[in-house]
């Protein structure tokens, strides 16, 4: 089978099997074209924001064949599950991830919490299946150019290094709608597909929009972005007095994003090790990490970290 090229649903198989593989296969949904990855591997995850050139860790959209996959990945409270009624359908719902699901930390930027949806395409839920994997997928184009609505849009877009799968042209062309559901509280984090007041009507109350910047977690308010408790020093030569140590690359004893100065391990490290510092760090030093490549992205997760009650930091 030609990677580059546009496939049919006689491919899937093949796809299916490259995602299982760890590669990157776009795919059609009602919304937008999606670049796949299995959301459990954060190599294969990684590859998205290499091919993406995307220069920020958001926590990415995992896309489910049915409800029953999803019931692995999250927990429903009843109001998710009254939510749950737009599925298949444009409608992302942000819930606590499962512990046990296996969900890569690079998915959920850090966080605990996993946006998942059904896609209403049937050729997405048919690779979905074949691959037997979530799979993570934001838009299928380059960092800053317009969402890909058809397949030769996506070829183009990555000059053929992505296979992708052909389902026609998106419906909708806009991206899903995102609500956070804490217990039986509802905020809409973007506004989407899925119009507001359509999901107001169905579930009965009225549906709030998260402040501009949700990263500042008002109460009953999904924070958006992961945030360590402990202060973060960055482009640090060494670590003073009463810092634990953040490396990168030979040298330093302590905690290392990759001691062999890898970008990708540093990205596929980062979020678990600031976990695990942040139990018991309340000054973090983190060496100096080069700005090419993932550095690009890991850099600004960490300028946020270190800054993470000053709002604007965009
Ligand atoms: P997309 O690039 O279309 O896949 O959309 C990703 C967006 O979904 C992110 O920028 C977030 O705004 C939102 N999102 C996904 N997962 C989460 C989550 N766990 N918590 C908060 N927002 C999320
Ligand atoms: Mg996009």
């Amino acid at each position: 089978m030609p990677t580059g090229a546009v496939h049919d649903r006689s491919d899937i198989a093949e796809l299916a099997a490259l995602l299982r593989a760890g590669e990157l296969v776009a795919f059609p949904t009602e919304t937008v074209y999606g670049l796949g990855a299995d959301a459990t591997n954060s190599d294969a995850v990684l590859k998205i924001y290499e091919a993406k050139g995307r220069p920020r860790f958001n926590p990415l959209i995992v896309h489910v064949a049915d409800l029953a996959m999803a019931e692995r990945l999250v927990e429903f409270s009843p109001m998710a599950r009254k939510l749950a009624r737009f599925w298949p359908g444009p409608l992302t719902l942000v819930l606590p991830r499962r512990p046990d699901a296996g969900i890569s930390d690079i998915v959920t930027a850090g966080l605990d919490t996993v946006g998942i949806r059904i896609p209403d395409h049937p050729l997405a839920r048919e690779l979905i299946r074949a691959a037997d994997r979530p799979l993570a997928a934001p838009s299928a184009n380059r960092s800053g150019k317009l969402s890909p609505t058809t397949a030769d849009q996506v070829v183009k877009g990555f000059q053929g290094l992505v296979p992708v799968l052909d389902g026609g042209a998106s419906q909708s062309g806009v991206e899903s709608t995102i609500l956070a559901v804490e217990g039986e509280t509802v905020t809409q984090l973007r506004a989407g597909a899925l119009p507001r007041a359509e999901i107001a009507a169905a579930i009965g109350r009225p549906i709030a929009q998260a402040a501009h910047d949700a990263r500042i977690a008002a109460p009953g308010m999904l924070a958006s972005h992961y945030a360590p408790s402990a202060t973060l020093r960055l482009d640090a030569e060494y670590p003073e007095p009463g810092e634990t140590w953040l490396g990168f690359g030979p040298g330093r004893a302590g905690a290392n994003l990759s001691p062999k100065g890898d970008l990708r391990e540093a990205a596929r490290n980062l979020f678990s090790m600031l976990h695990e510092l942040d139990e018991s760090a309340t000054r973090i030093a983190v060496a100096p990490i080069p700005h090419t490549g993932l550095g690009e992205a890991i850099n600004d997760r960490l300028r946020r970290a270190a800054a993470p009650r000053t709002p604007a930091v965009h």
